[in-house]
């Protein structure tokens, strides 16, 4: 099987992203418990015996949760950048050594038949980074946890097969819901989430000829629905003369359950 995808889960309670070829299987963040993302990778037969490593994108507990337990369980490698090792060490419990390796932030690894490269994120985590994963001429690229989508984002991942895109929240209801002001602040920031519009407003600039599918991702439980965000997206892009429902179509994710695999 060539690239393909599953969004295990995605929101603030929890993220995990599986992503696979021909002979690589891997996770991406197992912010769920064990059993949780045992669940969640049975849901698209996956076996997690059959898994080749854990890439982690920075340390917030909805990204690290299960990591510890599903790399001593299984055996599994973890790969993340030496700041975000140092920020959740004491977080995910004992991991041998031969378990530990490094995934440098703005470098390109190879896993097999699998081009991972990885990107700097403005969030407010040690040294966050997501991916952009290259296989057979195909490219995914994963985008969630950032406060503001830079130039230099826009170029590394543009013009991908599918995009897992943040759109976290609607400026509105997070104005007016019922959280502090102080974590309104974080969130609306330069190192905190990007809205439906900011979502919309960056698709629109990185959307290519090769564009088939956007899944929209991370949404908070509080501040956003789907249909909201769904809607706000394709809205917007469709304004902007982006052939949306015709070759491009949008995706929920859920934070529960994952997407069917998707192979691009
Ligand atoms: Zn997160
Ligand atoms: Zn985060």
């Amino acid at each position: 099987m060539s690239l393909h995808f599953s969004v295990l889960a995605s929101g603030s309670t929890g993220n995990a992203f599986y992503v696979g070829t021909e002979n690589q299987k891997l996770l991406v963040d197992a912010g769920l418990s064990g059993k949780q993302m045992e669940r969640l990778l049975s849901e698209v037969q996956i076996d997690p015996n059959e898994l080749d490593g854990i890439l982690v994108t920075h340390e917030h507990s909805d990204h690290i949760k299960g990591l510890g337990i599903m790399a001593r369980r299984y055996h599994l490698p973890i790969y993340a950048n030496e700041k975000t090792w140092r920020a959740m060490e004491g977080y995910i419990g004992k991991v041998s050594l031969d378990q530990k390796f490094d995934f440098p932030m703005s470098s390109v690894q190879t896993f097999g038949d699998l081009d991972i490269e990885s990107f700097g994120v403005s969030h407010d985590a040690a040294e966050p980074m997501f991916f952009v994963f290259r296989n057979g001429g195909k490219k995914v690229a994963l985008v969630t946890d950032l406060g503001y989508v830079s130039e230099r984002i826009k170029k590394t991942v543009e013009n991908a097969d599918a995009f897992i895109f943040e759109s976290n929240h609607d400026v509105e209801m997070l104005r007016m819901g019922r959280y502090p002001w102080n974590i309104k602040r974080r969130i609306l920031g330069d190192k905190g989430h990007v809205s439906n519009e900011d979502c919309a407003l960056a698709l629109t600039d990185i959307i290519g000829n090769d564009t088939k599918r956007i899944y929209l991702a991370h949404l908070s439980q509080d501040n956003n629905m789907k249909d909201l965000a769904r809607m706000s997206v394709q809205n917007m892009l469709k304004d902007r003369g982006v052939p949306i429902g015709e070759s491009i179509h949008l995706y929920d994710t859920d934070p529960t359950s994952a997407t069917p695999i998707y192979t691009p």
